[in-house]
């Protein structure tokens, strides 16, 4: 079966077709998908944009109710959901389901926030005038996402769009079409009158472009690479559209001599390795006080020696496959100029064989490295990351925000003085005291600083900011 795109309603053919393979083993093909054009983009586009006269005025409950629907098939479909995520991103099933039910939780926090559009009425400056301030949606919304979290990034994205009013044209990343598919064949069957949600499905040159130059479209939310985000933001400001931005990030977790040992451990595991390291919130840069180093050093070697590599769908696996072969060559290549600049590879770094061809890496781990190597500057996105070591507290500081970057950071101590001054002090917009700096809550929002993050926050209700108008109107009686 060939899956298609969702434009104005109709399930609609494509130009070409993309087949979808899985990273654990590259004889499954998980299927195949229509890619688009820019015409069939600006199709799509043209037909959200009719279906917003009347989805703006739709009551708060229709949105809401369509939101509910969404929520309540992902949540009951999650093993499924999650097993299609796992088999064409390469997460471990646990990871993959994790995941399906972060989207389904996402779509009913924002059935609740549907309901609780507000306004204000206050009293002007001038006798008996009355002011008020509301909230409108925006109009069109692009949305484009990166494969790295394939369902649960087009859910915070799309669920908040339309709860606040506004029609979607969204393109999901080529190398993971099926959630995509996935979630709009749900959001299709749920009341969704036709034109307000569209799936387009194709590259960045032709649909992304397309999206992002439409004058039909007044505003996009991006997640992806620093360059890309860089490369769209400047389309959209020079026309005078919103744009929201999510990129990369080189993010520091700090630990201090005081910290818990294990707790520290399993947190830098945890933030540096799991997903295979494919994650935004990926803690790149362990920066350990020497008096803990070599303890720490020993410890997280031990534990990546019982870290099973294999196939994202086998039950017992730790890590999964890399996601692509061109990610693969970019993590294997950073492990090269990591030992060209004289970092020591302490364990990992090599391709590894499994049952079934796919891209299996073991996971990296430096030591002895220093701040201005590129391993750690520039974002890796896989399993691959640094111990730096420091004398104290303040250079540890001072080092985990020596980065272009800014979307989280973390710290394991004992010490309360420390976490409340790092919290206050990392140029980060996320921070994680004894956690790992990849993990978050999905009400609350979520967005960095500097490099890593451009425009209002995305989750929770703070995303209504990108997703609504402020309009402040005046009233004599
Ligand atoms: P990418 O930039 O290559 O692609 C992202 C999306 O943009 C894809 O859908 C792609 O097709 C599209 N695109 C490409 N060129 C385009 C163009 N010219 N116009 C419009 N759209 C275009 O990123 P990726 O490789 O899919 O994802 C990995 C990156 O995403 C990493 O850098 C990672 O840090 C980042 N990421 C950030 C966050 C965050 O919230 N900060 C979360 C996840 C991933």
């Amino acid at each position: 079966m060939l899956h298609q795109n969702l434009i104005a309603g109709e399930w609609t053919e494509g130009v070409a077709v993309n087949r979808d393979i899985n990273p654990s083993n590259l004889d499954d093909v998980v299927g195949e998908y229509a890619r688009a054009d820019a015409r069939q983009a600006e199709t799509a586009i043209e037909a959200a944009h009719e279906a917003f006269k009347s989805w703006s005025r739709a009551t708060p409950e229709e949105r809401s109710d369509v939101l509910d629907r969404v929520a309540t098939e992902v949540l009951a479909r999650k093993d499924e959901l999650g097993r299609l995520l796992s088999r064409e991103e390469g997460k471990t099933l646990p990871e993959g389901i994790g995941e399906a039910v972060r989207a389904g939780r996402i779509f009913k926090f924002f059935a609740g926030e549907a309901l609780r559009i507000g306004g204000e009425k206050i009293p002007s400056v001038r006798a008996g005038v009355e002011v008020e301030i509301t909230r409108e949606p925006e109009g069109v919304i692009g949305i484009i996402t990166p494969w790295n979290f394939p369902i649960a990034i087009p859910a915070w994205k799309i669920a908040p769009a339309l709860a606040y009013g506004n029609c979607v044209v969204f393109k999901p990343a080529d190398l993971v079409p099926g959630c995509g598919w996935a979630l709009a064949d749900i959001i299709a069957r749920s009341g969704i009158p036709a034109g307000v949600f569209n799936l387009v499905m194709g590259s960045g040159s032709q649909v992304g472009n397309a999206i992002v130059r439409s004058p039909k479209v007044r505003g996009v939310s991006f997640t992806g690479s620093v360059d890309t985000g860089r490369k769209v933001a400047a389309d959209l400001v020079a026309r005078g559209a919103k744009v929201q931005l999510e990129m990369g990030g080189k993010n520091p977790m700090v630990v201090l001599d005081d910290a818990n040992l294990d707790i520290a451990v399993g947190a830098c595991v945890n933030g540096a390795f799991f997903s295979t390291g494919q994650r935004c919130t990926a803690s790149s840069r362990l920066i350990v006080q020497s008096g803990i180093h070599d303890k720490f050093v020993d410890a997280v070697g031990q534990k990546l020696a019982q870290l099973k590599v294999d196939d994202a769908l086998k039950p017992g696996t730790d890590i999964g496959p890399v996601v692509s072969q061109d990610q693969l060559d970019q993590d294997l290549s950073y492990v090269d100029i990591g030992r060209h600049e004289g970092a020591r590879l302490m364990t990992g770094g090599e391709r590894l064989n499994r049952e079934t061809p796919g891209y299996y890496m073991a996971p990296a781990l430096f030591v002895d490295t220093t701040n201005d190597m590129r391993i750690n500057r520039e974002e890796i996105f896989g399993p691959v990351a640094t111990v730096i070591r420091v004398k104290d507290y303040e250079e540890a500081v001072a080092i985990a925000n020596d980065t272009e970057f800014g979307l989280s950071s973390g710290i394991c101590t004992s010490s309360l003085k420390h976490a409340s001054d790092f919290k206050r002090r990392s140029s980060a917009g996320m921070v994680m005291v004894n956690l790992p700096t990849a993990g978050v809550d999905y009400h609350v929002p979520f967005g960095g600083r500097k490099g890593s993050s451009y425009g209002p926050r995305e989750q929770g209700a703070y995303a209504r900011e990108f997703y609504t108008s402020v309009k402040t109107a005046y009233t004599l009686p």
